[in-house]
């Protein structure tokens, strides 16, 4: 075991995680003039999940660290999202990102891609070294003057402790950080529902750049967006495939790497018959499908204390239902490093103002996502229309209609005018 110094006057912070977390959260770090690490246990760092949202109060962070044009490059501009019935009739649906009047655009795009563009970024800022792969968090101790990192080397190598003047749990749904501050917290919270995930290489449909999300989860959803352009006039196509299993208990362990098989998602999907996209066909043409039940943990009454703090999926794990993850992974990051810039050299204060600005918002969409209102509004399609409808208005309301598009601005979007003119987080 060995006590690293800390070797120069700035402000040293370890950040547990090289997820989208831990990489925005040290590149903010950076930006304010702090010494960010980051520590991770994998023994390289691959572009693994499929595809995820970036909203635009999330692309605007990304954008004053410079990152604009890579993420232009690599997603795909997000022009709608639109819900449908699961025969492919539409319930509604309203434009995103900039054709909503943002400043900014909302992205679809690989979400192991956007960990690379962090990645390179991270590295080609703050040096190869400033990303400690094959070494896991396992544990802390929080002194007075600082705070002493317990990590283990995944190479047999001998385990070390790090001294900095902050931790950062940026270490995902499983965060050892986290469990050392919450002993005893309850296993996750599983909604029921099981999701197969893949990306498949097909044609553009309706806009060419529609999130379009069809049934809902009191049975199977099925949800497709591009991620990317692939092949000639193609799209790398995500899809979610949502299955209501039911019980108490998820089938496996949840972990975003696990493999799903075929045939299950075939008994869900296998007689979908869309006009404007082949269902049974997108899932048959993937060259890998994901399995991963849809989880939560209860939002916490507080995150940190003293020189430790949460962000992202450590903080606040959330169901996938409004793209936010990410999203309030990389807002923690900004708001993170900004107070901890702003603190005067008092980092307990720092970490407190950081959560004051944080914890509430993000727990709250913790809860909206859980209740999805906007799900039981489907539902009353699925039920009242079975075979399908003509006019959506001659199955549900002005006011149902209404119920949903408020439930995804609750659980997605900032309001428009708040964020177009909010003065950034760092200057
Ligand atoms: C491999 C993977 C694939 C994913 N795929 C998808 C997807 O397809 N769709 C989707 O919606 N979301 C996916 N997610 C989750 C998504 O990235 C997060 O919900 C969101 O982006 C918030 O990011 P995060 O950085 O908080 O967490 P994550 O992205 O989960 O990152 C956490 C990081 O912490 C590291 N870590 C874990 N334990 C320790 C430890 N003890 N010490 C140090 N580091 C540790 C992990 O290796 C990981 O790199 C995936 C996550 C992972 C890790």
């Amino acid at each position: 075991m060995f006590l690293m110094p800390l070797m120069s006057g700035l402000m040293r912070v370890i950040v547990a995680g090289a997820g989208i977390a831990g990489l925005t959260t040290a590149l903010s770090l950076h930006a304010a003039g702090l010494e960010p690490l980051v520590l991770d246990p994998a023994r390289e760092l691959r572009p693994l999940g499929v595809g995820i949202n970036l909203l635009p109060h999330a692309v605007r962070e990304l954008t004053e660290l410079g990152l604009a044009g890579q993420l232009a490059q690599t997603g795909v501009e997000t022009a709608e999202q639109a819900h449908f019935d699961r025969h492919g009739a539409l319930i509604w649906g309203e434009p995103r990102g900039r054709a909503l009047g943002y400043d900014w655009p909302q992205y679809s795009i690989h979400r192991g891609q956007l960990q690379m563009i962090l990645l390179r970024a991270v590295r080609e800022r703050l040096g190869e070294d400033a990303v400690r792969t094959g070494t896991e968090v396992t544990a802390f101790t929080d002194r007075e003057d600082a705070v002493e990192v317990h990590a283990a080397s995944r190479d047999g190598g001998p385990s070390s402790t790090l001294r900095a003047d902050a931790l950062v749990g940026a270490d995902g749904f499983y965060s050892a950080v986290r469990a050392q501050l919450h002993p005893g917290e309850a296993p996750p919270r599983w909604s029921g529902v099981l999701l197969w995930r893949g990306i498949t290489e097909a044609k553009p449909f309706l806009t060419g750049a529609t999130v379009a999300i069809c049934g809902s989860n009191a049975a199977a959803k099925f949800v497709a967006y591009p991620v990317a352009r692939a092949g000639h006039a193609g799209v790398a196509v995500n899809w979610v495939a949502e299955a209501m299993i039911g019980g108490t208990e998820p089938p496996a362990r949840p972990d975003w790497t696990q493999a799903g098989r075929l045939a299950d998602v075939m008994t869900w999907f296998g007689d979908w018959k869309l006009d404007w996209l082949d269902v049974p066909g997108l899932i048959r043409g993937a060259p890998e499908i994901l399995e991963y039940p849809m989880v939560d943990r209860d939002p916490l009454p507080w995150w940190g204390r003293g020189r430790v703090t949460l962000a992202g999926d450590a903080a606040h794990p959330m169901y996938p239902i409004g793209s936010n993850g990410g999203s309030q992974a990389i807002i923690d990051g900004r708001v993170l490093a900004a107070s901890l810039a702003a603190c005067g050299g008092d980092v307990p204060a720092g970490l407190a103002a950081y959560e004051a600005a944080r914890r509430e918002t993000a727990n709250a969409i913790v809860l909206a996502n859980r209740d999805m209102p906007g799900d039981r509004v489907l539902q009353e399609v699925a039920q009242r229309a079975p075979d399908g409808f003509g006019r959506i208005e001659d199955v549900l309301s002005a006011a149902e209609l209404a119920v949903l598009h408020d439930a995804y601005r609750a659980t997605s979007l900032q309001d428009t005018v708040a964020l177009n003119t909010r003065p950034p987080y760092l200057p």
